[in-house]
């Protein structure tokens, strides 16, 4: 090759540079929108397709089955059981109601009173106590049965333990508007009476069963009465007639 033809060749444009920048862009463009084309018209399962395996195989492949084999625990035999101590507890047994004579209802069994309560909310205003006494009315007696409690005309009157109404009346005589109730206490049969409450306050009548704490009625003066209290009497087992305010201050302070 002689220098002028080497000359030539290097200066005669060639074809590749004859085609211009913008229609090189232009054939990728079209090669690759035509690449994207094809990818995304065809499912990728049937890529993967063979002759031997057909489509459709790919698109319906046979279910998975799942055998599940039964689980083992083994333990060692030197393995040691706690010994779990058992439960200690006590059992209060109820004590066995005693059978009382009320009023109206003949033998009653009645249950241990589950606790003692004053029979007004604020029992330390007090006017008579029991015993001996200078009659305070003409008609009233010279040996007071009871005590006098004076929280305040219309206090609730409460009865002092569970028990039974044998009496509730608003014809009480002298003891105007009266309740008698009948309690167990301690195994031993008690009767009390609240008197002097006010007509049309009766909360309770005759052989209903009441609770420790429960309004029989309000403080009043009807019957033989000089102003508005509570006349507490109490009744012991032997049916015999006691200090109430004693024997409440022994249990409730
Ligand atoms: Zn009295």
């Amino acid at each position: 090759m002689s220098s002028t033809t080497r000359a030539r060749r290097r200066l005669r444009p060639s074809r590749r540079r004859a085609v211009s920048p913008r229609q090189t862009l232009s054939a990728l463009a079209l090669s690759f929108s035509g690449g994207l084309l094809f990818v995304t018209s065809v499912p990728a399962l049937a890529v993967t397709a063979t002759a031997k395996q057909p489509v459709e195989d790919v698109y319906h492949p046979a279910p998975d089955e799942i055998v599940a084999a039964p689980q083992k625990v083994e333990v060692a035999d030197d393995i040691e059981h706690a010994v779990i101590a058992p439960v200690s507890y006590d059992v209060e047994v109820a004590p066995p109601p005693v059978a009382a004579q009320v009023a109206g209802l003949g033998t009653v069994a009645l249950g241990e009173s589950r606790s003692v309560v004053w029979p007004v909310a604020d029992p330390s205003r007090t006017s008579s106590g029991f015993g001996p006494r200078s009659a305070p009315c003409a008609g009233c007696s010279t040996y007071h049965d009871g005590v006098d409690f004076t929280p305040g005309n219309g206090t609730p009157v409460m009865s002092i333990a569970d028990g039974v109404v044998q009496l509730a009346t608003e014809n009480g005589g002298g003891l105007g508007v009266n309740v008698e109730v009948v309690h167990n206490i301690g195994g031993q049969i008690y009767t009390t009476s609240y008197a002097h409450m006010q007509y049309g306050s009766l909360a309770v009548v005759a052989g209903q069963t009441v609770t420790a704490g429960q309004q029989l009625g309000v403080v009043g003066t009807t019957g033989q009465s000089t102003g508005p209290h509570l006349h507490l009497e109490m009744w012991a087992p032997d049916g015999v007639r006691f200090d109430g305010m004693a024997w409440l201050h022994d249990r409730l302070g």
